[in-house]
């Protein structure tokens, strides 16, 4: 198939959601079906090159993707949180218009750990 003469727009598969889309006719063809998918693949290659760059490189595969599965772990990585918002020179403390997006996801957090945790979070105020 091939569609480059612009008298029918090729449907094509969203590079985000891969929903089947039709570029626009006009300028460059997009290859995401609306915004929210660019910015979703944009979100995407920042935190895998953030992972990227938090385990040493390439060479440390093994580290990639790796998420914590016990308390210690996770206390870990929040702590690398901590650190980076209480930098002023790290890119995460110089971003606060992305600080909205923390904050959801860690009230999601803590609403899991809640539902988590006989007695919720009340028990473990009490016993913290
Ligand atoms: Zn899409």
């Amino acid at each position: 198939m091939t569609g480059t003469d612009g008298s029918s727009p090729t449907e094509r598969s969203c590079a985000g959601c891969g929903e089947p889309f039709r570029p626009k006719g006009r300028g460059r063809p997009g290859v995401y079906c609306r915004p929210a998918c660019r910015q979703r693949a944009w979100a995407l290659r920042q935190a895998r090159a953030a992972l990227a760059r938090e385990s040493g490189g390439p060479d440390s595969d093994a580290a990639v993707g790796a998420v914590p599965t016990d308390a210690r772990g996770w206390v870990r990585i929040l702590g690398q949180l901590r650190a980076q918002l209480a930098d002023p020179n790290s890119e995460l403390a110089s971003r606060p218009w992305e600080h909205l997006r923390l904050y959801d996801g860690l009230g999601d957090a803590l609403t899991a750990l809640d539902e988590a945790t006989p007695g919720g979070l009340a028990w473990l105020d009490r016993h913290g």
